[in-house]
């Protein structure tokens, strides 16, 4: 069995949502100035890192993340490559070939080779579906998306391609970096944090061969 850690690791530096607070990892007491135990603070907005999107997120519906149906979290897998540039559309998903029945779909593109490269400035022109491709996912039966930047959206265009997925109860997974793994079936494994009332939460995000 060989498992696969493809979340990002939260430091300060790991790029962030233009607008959104940055990540803050504080060291607010610590052994060798003469305290007991360390310990360390956290500061960041939910949607940083590898996280989910609940469906509040835009949809303001009260469907919050501790919410999420634990089924999805868990099961099998497809690891699936599209070398589209700036926008996925529905003939770039059909040129990837989803496997036929395939629930959870991981889509790796380019961007994951940012955070192979350790690149800490945030990339506005990330690859991201369009919203006839997050129609086609949902006709296609995909309960699970997930992408290997901050948002499954373009930067410019960020409501209608989650409002169909959040729509149609399909959890989102964003942040994953996907450049360790080559496209294939796997069994997903998705934990994200059980934050009462939050629209998002951190996750971490293994794969299982
Ligand atoms: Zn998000």
């Amino acid at each position: 069995m060989t498992l696969y850690d493809i979340s990002l690791t939260y430091t300060e530096d790991l790029p962030t949502w233009p607008g959104d607070q940055t990540i803050q990892i504080k060291r607010i007491s610590s052994i060798k100035d003469g305290d007991i135990a360390n310990v360390t603070q956290l500061s960041m907005c939910a949607h940083s890192g590898t996280h989910v999107d609940a469906p509040d997120h835009f949809l303001g519906n009260g469907k919050t993340v501790e919410a999420i149906p634990l089924e999805l979290m868990i099961g099998p897998a497809a690891v699936v490559e599209t070398h589209a540039e700036g926008t996925i559309t529905p003939a770039d998903l059909i040129t990837a070939r989803i496997p036929t029945g395939v629930k959870r779909v991981l889509l790796k593109t380019a961007n994951s080779e940012y955070w192979a490269a350790g690149n800490t400035a945030f990339q506005e022109d990330f690859i991201a579906l369009n919203e006839e491709a997050a129609e086609y996912l949902v006709e296609l039966g995909v309960e699970v998306i997930g992408v290997d930047y901050l948002s499954v959206a373009p930067f410019t265009d960020l409501e209608p391609t989650h409002k169909t997925l959040l729509e149609a109860g399909v959890l989102i997974i964003e942040g994953l970096d996907l450049s360790g793994v080559e496209p294939g079936e796997y069994i997903l494994y998705c934990l994200p944090l059980k934050i009462g009332g939050s629209d998002g939460a951190p996750a971490r995000v293994l794969l299982k061969r």
